[in-house]
């Protein structure tokens, strides 16, 4: 039979085990022993979970108590030097998280490393830090202990290693990270000895950077270091896995790699499986990624069993069949979803159905049983119905989006004509102060949240406590004398889930969590459907803070491409039209909150450059469609109606002229960390409309000084002409403290008014 695997499995456990395990250890609540047994407990778990599907073999080493790069950093002795690690000691625990979280070593404050995602997913990984002296040697046991561990169980593992590469690859440094690689190709090929020496058949090596178009020089490295780690082992097998992607230009480097068996990611990359198989050696393994990991809906099972028999005429059973990626970015299991109906339950896969997906596609492709037919037959039917079903398709919705026209698409007026309008309208002085949206979410209100869901208490009550909280911020803001207002956000429990709520083709699960950064889990809402609004969303929390204010409010929406790009995204249209879809019901939204008197709304769009491709010759494409979406959402507004946008991250270099075409009059965005060096690129592009960069780093506890921000602003002022510069927060401020914002805010606008006074004198 043909053999089966998956490139990976949810290690948060299936009740989010490993979240409070880690919290609870965090907190020192248990102790590191019952942290590891509960650690245990998941691997077997998971382990058990894939034998009993009827996996050919069960993946080793994709579990972590916090991510998996950061794994393998510690496996390496790649350990930064604040941390004070003793050199070629093994590296613990202790010294595992405090990489991950930071920690006071001598009442020094010890920052944590760098965490950014993994390459286009919502997943974050912790970056290694390569220093000039770093020499890598092996620095813990953890993957040969959970050989042992698989093997006990009597079950064949097949070993998940993060590859050297990629791990390079996604390392910063300030000298060539190619430099580093002989000593780290010494370190691997030993780990791959003793993997070979406990009897493993098999190591996956995960190298996704297969997936972007390399350098020349990086291309080379790969030669050389798979060359090199070959010769030194001799029974043991070794994947290479490829993922998020084709391999495109790399397809005669990877083919030509001296390695038996060669992962592709079928579900991103259908078309490019022709050639390859056409010119596959034919002493190698093809492993097909072809259950989707990346989304939770069931897979096309009588489509893939024609392709994959297909290809099998040319490999004649030297073919493996797999998960694109590996399962960490989808939910574990459907059997808790008691609220979704059946309907659309019927439509769903998550990693374990994938599981059987898998392997009753290997069953039948040399022959059929009756029950896996049964399975298949199944399968079509819920896809069918799912195609045609009232639910999903919407005529009113689909004929709206043909209806887009390039009047859609820009303002009435330029912004120097409408910058005169607004200011006028809102009376703004010179260096206006705002935030950015949330204010504290307080206990309160997550007990009236909780209150609510529990039918403790009822929609009324609910939203009186919410209006109070309005009132409260709105108070807040007239002491601090801000002069553009905001609700406050405190209605919302999460700026995405909030508006799936309340469109239409949104489901929601209660147990769909998927890991975001160690402990912490997300639960994206399921797009199944053409997108409408239900009823305006926003407006009349925006209207009573509006009532309440002596100074304008500012409308607040979470923006197509970042509800899109959080949540799972339907299969059977393309990306671009759903994001249409909600561009349009975002568009109605704006249209009733000016209706209403509201002069200033921001659209959130903090996921707009998460959303890039990964190869530049993407960019296009994606920008294009995401820039229009805002602006159908957008530039519906009167002139003097202020458009603001935000985003929290720091790289706009390469999409500096797109995120100007958006045509926002104000963007804020998060610029306290980087010291205003990332304005070089506004100066560079001479970025014409209104910026706000942020003076105020709301990741950390800190209250900045006046002294502090009036610095930064000064900077800014070199870079943007003071006219054009608001004062604001980096980001939300839903995760601080009252007592810190307070202090902060106050400082903030002290600061305003000592700029105003210093440029009005000049
Ligand atoms: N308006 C949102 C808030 O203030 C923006 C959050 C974000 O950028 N991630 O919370
Ligand atoms: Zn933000």
């Amino acid at each position: 039979m043909i053999k089966t695997h998956i490139l990976g499995f949810p290690r948060i456990g299936s009740n989010r085990e490993l979240k409070k395990a880690l919290e609870s250890y965090w907190k020192k609540d248990i102790k590191l022993k019952t942290l590891e047994e509960i650690g245990k407990k998941i691997r077997e778990k998971n382990w058990i979970t894939q034998y009993k599907a009827g996996l050919s073999y069960v993946s080793v080493g994709d579990f972590s108590f916090y991510d998996h790069i950061l794994n393998m950093s510690t496996m390496i002795g790649l350990i930064p030097k604040r941390f004070k690690h003793s050199k070629n000691s093994m590296v613990d625990i202790t010294t595992y998280f405090n990489m991950a979280r930071g920690c006071t070593i001598k009442g020094n404050t010890i920052s944590a490393c760098e965490m950014t995602k993994f390459f286009d997913t919502n997943y974050h990984y912790i970056v290694p830090e390569l220093e000039i002296t770093n020499k890598f040697y092996l620095s813990n046991n953890n993957v040969f202990n959970e050989v042992k561990e698989c093997q006990t169980l009597g079950l064949k593992p097949k070993v998940v290693l993060f590859g050297p590469i990629t791990f390079l690859w996604l390392a910063k440094s300030s000298v060539n990270k190619l430099n580093f690689l002989p000593s780290l190709i010494n370190v691997f090929s030993k780990i791959l000895k003793k993997l070979e020496k406990q009897n493993v058949e098999w190591v996956q090596i995960d190298e996704p950077v297969l997936v972007v178009e390399l350098p020349q020089i990086w291309k080379d490295s790969f030669e050389l270091a798979y060359k090199k780690i070959s010769k030194t082992i001799k029974k043991l097998k070794l994947m290479i896995a490829t993922y998020f992607g084709g391999i495109g230009k790399n397809i005669d480097l990877v083919l030509s790699l001296p390695i038996k068996n060669i992962h592709l990611d079928l579900v991103r990359a259908p078309k490019e499986i022709d050639f390859i198989i056409k010119n596959f050696p034919n002493n190698k393994i093809l492993s097909i990624g072809i259950i989707n990991g990346r989304n939770i809906w069931k897979a096309n099972l009588k489509n893939n069993l024609k392709k994959l028999k297909s290809i099998n005429k040319f490999l004649k059973n030297r073919m493996w069949i797999s998960s694109s990626c590996s399962f960490i970015h989808i939910p574990i299991t459907l059997s808790k979803e008691k609220k979704i109906t059946k309907k659309i339950l019927n439509w769903l896969s998550f990693a374990r159905q994938k599981l059987d997906e898998i392997v009753v596609l290997s069953k039948c492709i040399n022959s059929i049983c009756e029950t896996d037919n049964n399975y298949i037959k199944d399968n079509t039917k819920a896809i069918e119905s799912r195609k045609v079903c009232h639910i999903v398709n919407s005529n009113f919705v689909k004929d709206r989006i043909k209806q887009i026209k390039t009047n859609y698409l820009q303002r009435n007026h330029s912004y120097l004509i409408r910058k005169q309008l607004q200011h006028k309208k809102l009376q703004l002085p010179l260096f206006p102060t705002t935030t950015i949206g949330s204010f504290p979410q307080t206990n309160i209100i997550r007990l009236a949240r909780k209150n609510l869901k529990i039918g403790k208490l009822n929609i009324e009550a609910y939203e009186q406590i919410m209006r109070y909280q309005i009132l409260f911020i709105t108070a807040k803001q007239t002491i601090y004398d801000l002069d553009l207002f905001v609700h406050g956000e405190p209605e919302r429990n999460d700026m995405v889930e909030y508006f799936g709520e309340n469109l239409k083709g949104f489901v929601f699960t209660i147990n769909g969590w998927v890991q975001s950064y160690g402990s912490r889990c997300v639960k994206p809402p399921i797009i199944y459907g053409d997108i409408k609004r239900k009823k305006p969303i926003t407006v009349k929390w925006i209207k009573y803070a509006q009532n309440n204010s002596l100074k304008p409010v500012k409308g607040m929406l979470t923006g197509p491409v970042t509800i899109l790009q959080w949540s799972f995204e339907r299969d059977d249209q393309s990306k671009e039209t759903t994001c249409k879809q909600i561009a349009l019901a975002l568009r109605d939204e704006v249209k009733d909150l000016e209706k209403a008197g509201i002069k200033a709304i921001q659209i959130d769009e903090p996921a707009l450059r998460e959303g890039l491709p990964l190869n530049k010759k993407d960019f296009k494409y994606y920008l294009n469609w995401a820039i229009s979406c805002f602006k159908i959402s957008s530039s519906i507004v009167k002139d003097e109606t202020q458009v603001h946008t935000h985003m929290c991250y720091s790289q706009f270099n390469d999409i500096i002229a797109y995120i100007s075409e958006m045509d926002a009059d104000v963007i804020t965005i998060e610029t306290a960390r980087s010291n205003m060096t990332l304005l070089n690129a506004f100066k560079l592009f001479e970025y014409p409309n209104e910026i706000g960069p942020g003076i105020y780093d709301i990741h950390t506890t800190n209250i900045p000084n006046i002294k502090y921000m009036i610095n930064l602003i000064q900077k800014a002022a070199k870079s943007i002409s003071k006219d054009r510069i608001w004062i604001n927060p980096d980001c939300g401020l839903k995760t601080r403290k009252w007592e810190e914002v307070d202090s902060s805010l106050k400082n903030m606008v002290k600061a305003a008014y000592k700029l105003r006074n210093y440029f009005n004198k000049k």
